[in-house]
């Protein structure tokens, strides 16, 4: 249990830094609000998240096409999305606040002013024509996009929550007209069952039926995904519709013909949007916040991560009990060499106590630890594979020790 718990947002920032998965921006230079650096384990876990969404989102789908677009887009593509005239906060004095990062593009006199995208949808969009031209996809059908958002954000705060520099995994799904509510409801399902995929508690997440004077001004429906975060209930990810909105205002301000053609009814019309939008590191924090647990072990406290083992960054250690005795190492690197084939994120490490070593391991939310110890060389050719919650102990033939962990991991 974690004691105090408006404590416990600064013991997963300190753990973060600590432990090399997330710095503050431009530290040395005092830091640069609303900026944020990964590290090697942050880099490991926010990669495991992504391309785990990629399958599920794009991969296993076959009406979903990914893409990669440009983050800076000729300014007119802003202005048709409304952002340019209505992407602003609040400020304290009631003056509005354009949230988009300005940017000039191109030298002297010829340079015009862009933005830097704040949000990946757009580049998907002023895309539509190209797709169907090249890939003539059925409707319903959706193109996806993970990649970089920025955000001037008046406040940024609560760690990697509210930054200006985030990214974002969003599926801008094309429908019918008539069949958005069936759809709306679909994507609702698939981010429920992607939040109990990647850890969170059904109770510590909500949906939010946003209120008509909230949602952003191209949206007829909106549900906010909230997760109840150390320092409150806060909005994870949403779900739009859209309307045709994009395209429409897109086909007019461009005058592109950016609409669908239905072949078997003969009908023309512009496809309608439901756009799930998932923050990245929105999702980090939640995942963070999920498997952080502190516990007492052999009568010691202990911090561990008990993150599920496909977004652990390191899936397997690989201990020598004792860093001098030359036989020992051998052996553990040779396992540490075939684990590695196998698992990729497998580390070896030799440095200081055992105690030490696990304690490493538990903070950086590795599942399982392999020991070789004497034992191993003299007696029974097996090893010690430690679990990461339970601390449980076991020996295991160095054999069966690919298939004994490719279960687990699996899981
Ligand atoms: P909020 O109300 O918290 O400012 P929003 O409603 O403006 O968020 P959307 O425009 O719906 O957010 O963006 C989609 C997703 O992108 C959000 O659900 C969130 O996961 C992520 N996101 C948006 N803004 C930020 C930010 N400043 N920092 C990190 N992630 C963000």
């Amino acid at each position: 249990m974690v004691d105090k718990k408006e404590n416990k947002m600064d013991k997963i920032v300190s753990l973060c830094k600590r432990r090399g998965f997330i710095f503050q921006g431009s530290e040395i230079y005092g830091g640069f609000a609303g900026f944020w650096d990964y590290g090697p384990y942050g880099l490991a876990l926010k990669n495991n998240i992504k391309n785990l969404w990629w399958q599920i989102f794009v991969e296993e789908r076959e009406d979903i096409y990914g893409m990669d677009t440009s983050v800076i887009m000729n300014p007119r593509a802003w202005e048709a999305s409304g952002h340019v005239a209505g992407f602003a906060d609040q400020m304290d004095n009631g003056n509005k606040f354009n949230v988009m990062f300005k940017t000039s593009v191109g030298a002297g006199e010829e340079s015009i002013v862009s933005y830097l995208r704040p949000e990946t949808a757009g580049g998907m969009f002023v895309n539509f024509k190209n797709i169907m031209d090249s890939l003539s996809p059925k409707i319903p059908f959706g193109l996806a996009q993970v990649g970089k958002a920025f955000r001037n954000e008046i406040a940024p705060r609560d760690f990697v929550f509210r930054s200006r520099e985030f990214e974002q995994m969003e599926v801008e799904y094309f429908v019918k007209p008539a069949d958005w509510e069936k759809y709306f409801e679909e994507w609702k399902k698939i981010i429920s069952m992607w939040c109990k995929i990647i850890g969170l508690e059904k109770s510590h997440t909500h949906e939010l039926e946003v209120l008509d004077k909230e949602r952003a001004h191209y949206s007829k429906r909106t549900i906010d995904f909230e997760f109840d975060y150390p320092f409150g209930r806060k909005e994870l990810y949403g779900l739009a519709y859209r309307t045709d909105f994009d395209l429409k205002s897109h086909s007019s301000f461009s005058n592109a013909d950016l609409y669908y053609y239905d072949e078997e009814t003969k009908e023309k019309f512009i496809p309608h949007i439901i756009e799930p939008s998932l923050g990245v590191d929105r999702t980090i924090l939640a995942v963070l916040s999920e498997a952080y647990k502190e516990d007492e072990m052999n009568e010691e406290k202990r911090i561990y991560l008990a993150l599920k083992p496909i977004l652990a960054p390191i899936k397997v250690a690989v201990f020598p009990l004792l860093k001098n005795k030359p036989q020992l190492v051998k052996k553990a690197r040779e396992i540490y060499e075939d684990l590695k084939k196998k698992f990729k994120a497998v580390e070896f490490d030799d440095n200081g106590n055992i105690g030490k070593r696990y304690r490493k391991q538990d903070e950086i939310g590795t599942p399982f630890c392999v020991t070789v110890d004497f034992d191993t060389l003299e007696k029974d050719k097996k090893v010690t594979v430690r679990d990461r919650d339970s601390g449980k102990q076991e020996r295991i033939d160095i054999d069966k020790l690919i298939t004994y962990l490719s279960e687990k991991i699996s899981l």
